[in-house]
């Protein structure tokens, strides 16, 4: 399936000069949802993760059915103050200023096999930072997944090392 077709593209959003890959074209989508959830399920069971990571908030409309699918939990990681329990907090740069993730100290527990989930790479800051709050948990971070890499930002670069699960490059 072409899942590019299904991928909207908004010139100048959210800032003049951005093209904003859309996915919730592809969402609205039953069968372009379902091949993506059944895609990254295939390419992903070889981790055999026990929970899935995914940044608010695209992160948990693909992590939580992936984590169904794989039999693995599902831990949110949250902008700065909406989980209500004890965190770990990182923060880290973006293009303007910086911002913050927490995810439940009690979430991630020591040993745990880790796999993050988001709907897009574009620079691997936010998906770099939820990476290093895995591994100071220490949990094995045992690889990553995105449906969109923005390749000529060179996200890869910004990550750890563990591989990288990608459905669609632009
Ligand atoms: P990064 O931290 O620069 O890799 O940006 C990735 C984060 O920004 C992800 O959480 C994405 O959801 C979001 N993001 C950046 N660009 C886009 C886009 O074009 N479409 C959808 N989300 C984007």
């Amino acid at each position: 399936m072409d899942l590019k077709s299904l991928i909207r593209d908004i010139p100048d959003f959210p800032k003049p000069g951005i093209l904003f890959r859309d996915i919730t074209t592809l969402l609205r989508d039953p069968e372009g949802l379902r091949f993506t959830i059944d895609s990254l399920t295939e390419k992903c069971a070889q981790f055999s993760p026990d929970y899935i990571v995914g940044m608010e908030s695209r992160g948990f409309i693909f992590g939580a059915p992936l984590a169904y699918k794989l039999g693995a939990g599902f831990i949110p990681v949250r902008k700065r103050g909406k989980l209500p329990a004890a965190v770990h907090a990182i923060e880290y740069e973006l293009e303007y200023g910086m911002d913050r993730l927490e995810v439940h100290q009690d979430a991630l527990l020591p040993g745990s096999r880790v796999l993050i989930v988001d709907d897009l790479m574009a620079t691997g800051g936010t998906a770099s930072a939820t990476a290093e709050l895995v591994q100071q948990t220490g949990c094995t971070l045992v690889g990553f997944g995105f449906i969109i890499e923005l390749r000529d930002l060179n996200g890869r670069q910004r990550l750890p090392d563990a591989p990288i699960v990608t459905l669609v490059e632009y």
